[in-house]
């Protein structure tokens, strides 16, 4: 039995290579000193997959920025306004990823999604309709030559031409259509040229693979891979595809002659079905996704044993394998220091998960599998109860009653009564919460969590800052303000650290998009609130006016998107969990006084199903009931607002309204304002405050600008319940550009106020 894994991560354990680009960004290294260290996190991954005895090594998993950007470069793909700059070969390419502004021009950053259904973000490729497909560089051919110098004869990935050409961008008249083709000529020509320099196997990625295909996506797969497998050469391809199961088109898959195909097990619902139901060819390998590329936690060997011995019966050749890249969890436990071994035990991090990969293999090979002593412990592991566990919160979870998930009264009679109450002016204004954090707010907190300052100290430097920021809202002319989050690190990280049931990692980093990376926090345990959290801040703030101060809380669904949640229970009683502890909060703020309480559903969108089909079953009908929960026990008078950061949710506009929150905000300055058309098709019933000033820009956005914003939107959406707003958090803008950016949206709401009649 052979192992293999689709990826690895390539940022260095110690983020090294997100320093040396930032480092190279700023001049203070030369190109040759960015690739030494490239080099020297490849070469580390190498050894370190080598010494595993792990049989299927990657290369060409490695990039500088992000491998769709690099399979656009390879390819030829590139605009013509990043060649024109004139710039070096790996400027051009950091030009496409982050926009260029100097001597030779300005240009902006090719734009940038979500990586299916993972934090990570790739940038998107743009088809031009001239654009000539063709071998344009040379680094799946030199990084496997490299590895080849150091002893290992790699697997070269590629991202493929089928994911590449769905993804993409078509700024011209042309569409994929017109290029499959050529790009599938040219994948022949790479793969030839892999094959003249003694690649055995080659592993080709079609992600895409996993989403809802048309009968035409099918077509054009099959049509694709035609080309490519015709007269093959002398590599065997692997055709790679993960983050979930192939029901539509694995018929397609069968009949084209691949070597191996590589199917997830982890997220792949059906993948087992699949096969048990229909067979798999006899003259293929399977590469099994059966250790999680996706979580921290260590594999469950009993449950992978299963699957394997199924494959077994059914006399599939099967090659031990990753779901999916390792790239989306972090390098390795070794680097925690602070984690008690109590809990390290459990956790797998991609230096471990190489182990369990050769762990499997030894108990699959052994004798009595389940004799293995890396069986036995496994199971011994899997079998303690763990710390953590709260009955009491179980029970409260199973006692929930519709009565839990339904704020009384009905919406319509909420309006009228919190109008009454609040008295706001017509296009009330407010902001997002966060106010720009300055340096110093950043080095206080950090010195706090060193407790090189005292509580005191630190709390009247917080509430000094709150303050400031009130009555700078009040002279701005605010309605609605907020205390300005200067307690805050991250959104989701600060209500984790404040309840039980999470721990924290010390340099578990994950790539998040070329040279970000984020920390997610783990879910350890049963969640609750031990102590209230945002109550003491809110309270203050509201102590300095009279007008309305927002309390501002992180919703349950957001939390658990953007931390490693729990595999021994489903998301839905992990998400109800923390919807009792935000419920708590949001209780005790209400009895505080607190009037308007503002819950962030930041990421409610992130996490939604691949496929249609599933978006319901697996994902909304337990997120948005999660999010009610939280707010069902508030009194009438008390107004709920939510924030998403972003417009798209036509698709699930009627799951945003069965939030049933009385306020939601959003993104809209970038977009093109469609999202309004469809909130008026839709009878869309919250109220809603579009945002009307990007804060993603530097740029200051001009009162009259602003005011014909707003007069577009009053076209689509009634007055009576238009709010006006930014269109997120300030805490990355500067002070500066904030000030008369807020002054200009207040006044631009006045101006428009006086000028409608209703
Ligand atoms: N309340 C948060 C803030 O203002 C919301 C941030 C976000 O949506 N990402 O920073
Ligand atoms: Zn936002």
């Amino acid at each position: 039995m052979k192992t293999s894994i689709v990826g690895y991560p390539r940022i260095g354990s110690l983020r090294e290579l997100k320093f040396a680009c930032e480092k190279y960004f700023k001049n203070d290294i030369d190109e040759t000193q960015l690739k030494d260290t490239a080099k020297k996190i490849r070469l580390q991954n190498l050894t370190e997959q080598k010494n595993s005895g792990l049989d299927f090594i990657p290369s060409n998993d490695f990039s500088f920025y992000d491998g769709v950007l690099d399979t656009a470069f390879l390819l030829n793909v590139i605009p013509k306004r990043y060649k024109n700059l004139n710039l070096s070969k790996a400027d051009t390419y950091f030009a496409a990823a982050r926009g260029y502004q100097g001597t030779k021009g300005d240009v902006k950053a090719l734009s940038m999604k979500k990586w299916f259904n993972t934090n990570y973000h790739y940038i998107v490729p743009e088809f031009e309709d001239d654009t000539q497909i063709k071998i344009s560089d040379c680094k799946p051919f030199e990084l496997f030559s490299e590895a080849l110098d150091n002893g290992v004869k790699t697997k070269p990935v590629l991202i493929g031409p089928f994911t590449f050409l769905q993804l993409a961008k078509y700024t011209g008249q042309k569409n994929k259509n017109d290029f499959w083709e050529s790009i599938s000529n040219t994948y022949r020509d790479i793969i030839k040229k892999l094959s003249e320099l003694g690649a055995e196997w080659i592993q080709i990625d079609e992600p895409y693979l996993v989403k809802d295909l048309s009968k035409e996506d099918t077509e054009l797969f099959t049509n694709i891979y035609k080309i490519i497998l015709k007269d093959k050469n002398t590599s065997k391809i692997l055709l790679q595809t993960y983050f979930g199961d192939i029901r539509d088109c694995f018929n397609a898959v069968y009949e084209l002659d691949f070597d191996g195909i590589g199917l997830d097990f982890t997220e792949g619902k059906e993948t087992l079905n699949i096969i048990k139901s229909n067979g798999f060819p006899k003259d293929k390998i399977l590469f099994a996704g059966v250790v999680n590329g996706k979580n921290i936690w260590k594999n469950n060997y009993a449950k992978t044993l299963n699957i394997l011995n199924e494959l077994k019966r059914l006399s599939v050749k099967t090659v031990i394998g990753s779901s999916c890249s390792f790239l989306h969890i972090p390098y390795t436990l070794k680097n925690e220091k602070n984690l008690s071994e109590d809990y390290k035990k459990y956790f797998s991090f991609a230096s471990e998960k190489l182990c369990e990969l050769q762990e499997l293999k030894k108990i699959c090979e052994s004798e009595n599998p389940l004799k293995a002593p890396e069986y036995i412990s496994n199971a011994v592991l899997f079998s303690e109860p763990r710390s953590g566990h709260r009955p009491d919160i179980a029970e409260k979870i199973n006692s929930l009653s519709e009565k839990d998930f339904t704020r009384k009264p009905a919406f319509a009679e909420r309006e009228i009564i919190q109008k009454n109450r609040l008295s706001l002016p017509l296009f009330p204004t407010t902001t997002i919460g966060s106010f720009p954090q300055s340096a110093d707010i950043r080095s206080v907190r950090a010195a706090f969590k060193k407790k090189e300052i005292s509580e005191n100290d630190y709390e009247s430097f917080i509430k000094d800052k709150i303050v400031k920021c009130i009555r700078l809202q009040e002279e701005l002319g605010f309605d609605v303000l907020v205390h300005g989050e200067f307690e805050r690190n991250d959104m989701a990280e600060y209500f984790g650290e404040h309840l039980d049931g999470f721990i924290f990692t010390e340099k578990a980093w994950v790539q998040s998009y070329g040279t970000r990376c984020v920390k997610p926090p783990i879910i350890w345990g049963d969640i609750s609130r031990s102590k209230p959290i945002t109550v003491k801040w809110s309270v203050f703030a509201q102590s300095l006016t009279d007008k309305p101060v927002k309390g501002m809380l992180t919703g349950p669904v957001t939390i658990l998107n953007w931390s490693f949640p729990r595999e021994d229970i489903s998301l839905k009683e992990s998400a109800f969990q923390l919807a009792l502890a935000i419920r708590e909060e949001v209780e005790e703020l209400e009895a505080n006084g607190i009037k308007i309480i503002q819950i962030d559903e930041a990421a409610l969108r992130e996490k939604l199903p691949l496929r249609k089909s599933d978006w319901n079953t697996e994902y909304l009908d337990w997120a948005i009931p999660a999010f009610r929960l939280v707010h069902s026990g508030v009194k009438p008078e008390t107004q709920i607002h939510t924030h998403m950061c972003y417009s798209e949710f036509d698709d699930i506009i009627e799951e945003i309204d069965n939030m049933d929150a009385d306020v939601i905000t959003f993104e809209a300055s970038r977009s093109d304002l469609a999202i309004l058309d469809v909130l008026k098709e839709k009878n869309f019933r919250t109220e809603v405050g579009p945002g009307v000033y990007d804060i993603h820009s530097p740029r200051i956005p001009q009162k009259d600008e602003i005011k014909n914003t707003l007069k577009k939107i009053t076209e689509r959406i009634s007055p009576e319940k238009l709010w006006v707003n930014p269109d997120c958090g300030l805490k990355t803008r500067g002070i500066d550009e904030t000030v008369p950016s807020l002054k200009n949206l207040v006044d631009a709401a006045k101006e428009i106020r006086s000028e409608t009649k209703v």
